[in-house]
């Protein structure tokens, strides 16, 4: 079978939830036998979203090949269970740098470098390159923006190309839209929606499937309304309305047969029904808590929820295997004091303390630390929130007075979290991050051992500094135990400390591997301690 594409484009508004739908419509082929990946193709100029702030643009999402990716590829990986990488996502700048470059090498043979065809042509092979990799049988294709937008011009019109270069049987388009509900009108309305594919199809693409979001449901009128006016069949109407949790669109979309109809069209074959049984005892376990805890994740950019986004899914997939509802309380960082930690986070079952760059709210970190050491509350740290755990423990087990992470005090006298002496030229040429997959030794008898149940685990990394090895043997002799080592660099990559429920801090991002079926093994136990832990009220 030759690798179908199918085109994912959203009209009206943002924030329709197109990568749920992807996502979910993936998880759907995906459980009947088929080979699925899902692109995502963002309209800025960006090169990639790693130098953008969290508050723009939410979490950046690093794969295993150490890209900086959307925070909709890690909606994919979490429903489809499957690794991404680089080239699942596209960005405007990635596609113009590449083009400047070789028109710069004299590639174009002096011809007049044009969008068409010259960008069209470079987002097309980036998108038949996916699907070419892996044997993929379906790629979807996330095209990011409104239609209507003028970035996303360039992306339509390549879309539109693809159809006829690989065939129209090939390809599919469908189009995500709001059908508003009017309250004083009494009414759905379908008009948006119609102007919508208006101008999808002024520049060429029909859709073929129509993806509805709407508050209510889409009665039979209705969608023969939108059918009508939008050149398609009632069946390809499909409503998809408020869930109260993500991972319940996947059955949604299953009842109003996207799947099916997506099938039919593209002459699929694969298994007659989707197999989602596990999927299926993950809903059914999030949706029947036998109780709740209050995990306090303490960040700066807490007012955004989005910039965390794979931590709380993490935490959701945790608690379904815990069968228990985790009730995140946001804490601000810069908020938290010595005089008010107890207000903060005296009701907290865990605590965990995020990851972030930046000196802003570092201190209410650090206090927020020894608050879970010292009340014996399970605590987790992840990258920042590890390091905020090492200058901790050197500030108040070890008594070493103003130790800190040179990223937030160069002149400290215990500078306990530093850049290694390998990295320091890098630092100077910019582009000094450790991103991506990197191999971890564990050491037995640890939590981190016990949680993993292997001797060497790979994480993924996001980071420049590092727990300093200079000083690393004193802190041992101390108490830190180093439970995480990466062999190739001798860097430390976790710490705990004993006599305490459960105390880990990560220097990796360990988020970003929670899959829905395979919930990541440090957050389980992080709130299976949680869960221990008894609270009134
Ligand atoms: N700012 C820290 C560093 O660069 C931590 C980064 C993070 O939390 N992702 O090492």
């Amino acid at each position: 079978m030759s690798t179908k594409y199918i085109f994912v484009t959203g009209g009206v508004t943002s924030s329709l939830g197109k990568g749920i739908i992807c996502a979910s419509l993936g998880k759907l082929l995906e459980a009947r036998g088929l080979k699925v990946t899902i692109q995502k193709l963002d309209p800025y100029i960006n090169v990639d979203p790693g130098t953008m702030n969290p508050y723009e643009h939410g979490e950046v999402y690093v794969t295993d090949d150490g890209a900086e990716t959307d925070l909709d590829l890690g909606h994919y990986e979490r429903f489809l269970g499957v690794s991404t990488s680089q080239k699942n996502n596209v960005t405007t700048g990635r596609i113009y740098f590449d083009v400047i470059k070789k028109e710069r090498e004299g590639k174009y043979l002096g011809k007049t470098v044009q969008v068409i065809p010259h960008i069209t042509d470079e987002i097309k092979s980036r998108v038949l390159e996916l699907g070419e990799t892996g044997d993929q049988d379906i790629v979807i294709v996330e095209v990011g923006g409104t239609v209507g937008d003028i970035e996303g011009l360039p992306y339509i019109e390549a879309m539109r190309q693809l159809r006829y270069d690989v065939g129209k049987q090939n390809t599919l388009s469908i189009h995500l839209t709001l059908v508003p509900y009017l309250k004083a009108a009494g009414e759905l309305k379908t008009k948006p929606t119609q102007h919508s594919v208006k101008t999808i199809y002024e520049i060429g693409l029909q859709p073929d499937i129509l993806v509805c979001r709407a508050e209510v449901p889409l009665d039979l009128g209705i969608r023969r309304k939108i059918a009508q006016f939008c050149n398609v069949e009632v069946e390809d109407v499909i409503a998809s309305i408020d869930a109260e949790s993500i991972y319940e669109v996947p059955f949604m979309m299953l009842d109003e047969g996207l799947d099916t109809q997506v099938i039919k069209k593209l002459g699929l074959k694969c298994d007659e029904k989707p197999d989602l049984k596990s999927w299926k005892k993950f809903v059914d376990a999030i949706k029947n808590p036998s109780k709740t805890i209050k995990i306090g994740l303490v960040g700066k950019y807490v007012e955004h929820h989005d910039a965390y986004i794979s931590i709380v899914e993490a935490l959701i997939h945790a608690g379904a295997v815990n069968e228990c509802k985790v009730s995140i309380e946001w804490v601000q960082s810069d908020e938290v004091t010595q005089e008010n930690v107890h207000k903060k986070l005296g009701e907290l079952h865990g605590i965990l303390v995020a990851p972030g760059f930046g000196h802003r709210g570092i201190e209410g970190k650090i206090v927020s630390v020894r608050y879970a050491r010292e009340q014996n509350i399970p605590f987790f740290g992840i990258c920042l929130g590890m390091q905020c755990a090492v200058v901790e423990f050197a500030r108040n087990v070890m008594g070493w007075k103003d130790a800190n992470s040179t990223e937030f005090d160069p002149e400290t006298p215990y500078p306990v979290i530093d850049v290694m002496p390998d990295q320091r030229d890098q630092l100077e040429t910019g582009g000094t991050m450790r991103l991506g997959l990197y191999e971890c030794s564990l050491r037995p008898k640890t939590k981190a051992a016990e949680a993993y149940k292997e001797s060497k685990i790979n994480e993924r990394h996001r980071h420049r500094f590092e727990l300093n090895n200079e000083l690393r043997d004193e802190m041992e002799k101390g108490g830190l135990i180093l439970s995480g080592v990466n062999p190739d660099r001798n860097l430390v990559e976790i710490v705990e400390i004993k006599e305490h429920p459960w105390f880990v801090g990560v220097q990796f991002h360990p988020e970003l591997m929670s899959k829905v079926v395979k919930p990541h093994a440090l957050f389980v136990q992080f709130v299976k301690a949680a869960s221990k832990i008894n609270k009134k009220g």
